[in-house]
């Protein structure tokens, strides 16, 4: 079996892992639960654990795999394997080394890269952006993350770059969970948007939404809840998605007007969720602020699901 490639998605909530063939075909894929106590050592014994599950799917051993992939949140650095400020994983204020650490486990090569920019490149590549040189990933979840792939190739800055979540879609606006103000994420974040409606609703807003969350056993209000809400004709959840489509159509205007790319990609698990739903909503928010606004670019919903951000570290090893 010629140039099989892992690939590992770690994720606050989940690990996700798959084997992946030169295709794109994925041959074995796990899933754990991310570690929410212990340290970065107990998150990265887990990850080798689920990628040796996906492995042992795909009749493959980890050290016969021509690399495995890693796609990161926090500040991952590509030339070092070295992840530093991964604030959503357990104690992982400071540097870890996570390549180093589980290329020894692994027995295999290993590289890191961003989550939402490896997800892009996962869509570039073999979903929803299959037909385009440039685009915009935006991934609307628990923040706003977003991917940059222009002339066909990655965009990465100096390392830190499509952090389209905190492009300012209102000077002095809102507060953002990265603490500054007037972030798109302030408005479109699921956990923004949480502790707002539990603001307003502490403040006597009627809502169903917390009641929904217990009901259905929820730790938070997910996307499911906001969408059960929306179904029900709840009014602040309405209001709440309806400004986070406010200001999703003015940061990516902006960031449309300064790249100009083909198409942009929407997914996150509020993405994917509601983004057919509000398609044309988002794109009418969208033409308000384009500056050349007679040929907008193409917005298409995230294709991979769950595992495009697995496939797209894989794909580190193809760049
Ligand atoms: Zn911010």
């Amino acid at each position: 079996m010629a140039d099989l490639r892992g690939g590992i998605d770690l994720g606050g909530t989940k690990i996700q892992t798959a084997i992946v063939d030169p295709s794109g075909e994925v041959l074995g894929e796990s899933r754990r639960p991310t570690p929410t106590e212990g340290g970065p050592e107990d998150v990265a014994t887990e990850m080798v654990a689920a990628l040796r599950e996906a492995a042992g799917q795909a009749g493959v051993e980890t050290a016969a795999l021509s690399g495995v992939g890693v796609g990161s949140p926090g500040d991952a650095d590509e030339k070092t394997g070295v992840v530093s400020s991964a604030r959503n994983l357990p104690d992982w204020e400071g540097s870890f080394p996570l390549g180093e650490t589980l290329s020894k486990a692994l027995g295999a090569e290993v590289r890191i890269g961003n989550d939402v920019q490896v997800a892009t490149e996962a869509e570039f590549h073999l979903g929803a952006g299959r037909e385009f040189q440039s685009l915009i990933g935006v991934f609307w979840g628990t923040g706003v993350g977003g991917g940059l792939v222009l002339d066909g190739k990655p965009w990465l800055g100096r390392g830190a770059a499509g952090e389209i979540g905190h492009m300012v879609v209102k000077r002095g606006g809102a507060k953002c969970p990265c603490g500054r103000k007037g972030c798109m994420e302030a408005y479109a974040g699921r956990s923004a948007m949480e502790a707002e409606a539990r603001r307003q609703h502490e403040e006597g807003e009627k809502t169903d939404l917390f009641k929904l969350m217990e009901k259905h056993g929820k730790p938070r209000l997910t996307s499911g809840i906001w969408e059960r809400a929306i179904d029900h004709g709840d009014h602040l959840a309405t209001k709440l998605i309806d400004r986070a489509i406010e200001a999703l159509g003015t940061g990516v205007a902006s960031a449309v007007n300064l790249l100009d790319p083909e198409a942009v990609i929407l997914g996150g698990g509020l993405g994917v969720r509601f983004g057919d739903r509000y398609m044309e909503a988002l794109t009418e928010e969208m033409g308000k602020h384009l500056f050349v606004d007679e040929r907008p670019p193409a917005v298409r919903v995230a294709s991979l699901g769950d595992l495009g951000g697995a496939i797209g570290a894989s794909l580190l090893f193809a760049r």
